[in-house]
């Protein structure tokens, strides 16, 4: 149920236990790929698999609004990319977990798009679960699926979904170029150091690997299989 578009009459009738909360970036994501990808791809996972789970376990489950904006200040460099710090992102997610709580969800696992989220998401759902407000726990969709496909950036799984969910936001005549330039290689490493704080350093038109690798049969299977993943997890954790 996208929370959004539902009235309270309707949300008191269902009393909901488990909810989604999606939650992504707005960055750079190349010349062909829009700045909401992390954030679109996160949504359209929870949805796909929120409808999958209700009728799997004939359960209501709520999705949350999406969080649109992330810990993504080392895409600095690009224009159009906004960020906030891990410590607002916690206590954003936190304190929306907490009026969902209110309401009587129990379960929470919020959808994330972007890996700068990452180690924030892990420390926050912990303290959520440890302190009873409810047992919340963080999933990235993009490993959490199985594929040939690399993962770069606005590389290969992320154009193929965004190919398959939003066709009309991929810029199609700019992937040659996006290619050609991109990088082979998040970061520059030494001795197991990334040097680089910002991206702007080792990419320049900020994609990492192929973007025209997978297409949109490919972004409908990751699709499918980030779902399939999201509602085992469901499963699991209502099982608990
Ligand atoms: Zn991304």
């Amino acid at each position: 149920m996208d929370l959004a578009a539902r009235t309270w009459t309707d949300v008191a009738a269902s009393a909901p236990t488990l909810a989604l909360l999606p939650v992504g970036s707005t960055e750079q994501h190349g010349p062909h790929a829009p700045l909401g990808t992390d954030h679109l791809a996160a949504a359209a996972v929870a949805e796909t698999a929120a409808e999958r789970y209700e009728e799997q376990a004939d359960e209501a489950v709520v999705v949350a609004p999406t969080i649109p904006v992330g810990v993504s200040e080392e895409h600095r460099g690009f224009a159009g990319t906004l960020w906030v710090s891990e410590d607002t992102f916690r206590a954003y997610v936190a304190e929306v977990v907490e009026s969902l709580a209110h309401h009587g969800v129990e379960d929470v696992v919020v959808v994330n798009g972007h890996g700068g989220n990452v180690a924030a998401l892990r420390e926050v759902c912990g303290r959520l679960t440890r302190d009873d407000v409810a047992y919340t726990l963080p999933f990235t969709w993009f490993d959490a699926v199985s594929s040939d496909l690399p993962m770069g950036h606005a590389g290969a799984r992320e154009t193929a979904l965004l190919r398959h969910v939003v066709p009309e936001l991929v810029r199609e005549e700019r992937v040659a170029d996006a290619r050609s330039e991109a990088a082979d290689r998040w970061g520059e490493w030494v001795a197991g150091v990334n040097l680089a704080y910002d991206t702007d350093a080792f990419t320049e038109n900020g994609v990492v690997g192929d973007p025209d690798a997978g297409d949109d049969s490919d972004g409908e299977a990751l699709l499918s299989g980030a779902a399939g993943a999201l509602c085992e997890l469901l499963a699991a954790m209502d099982e608990r």
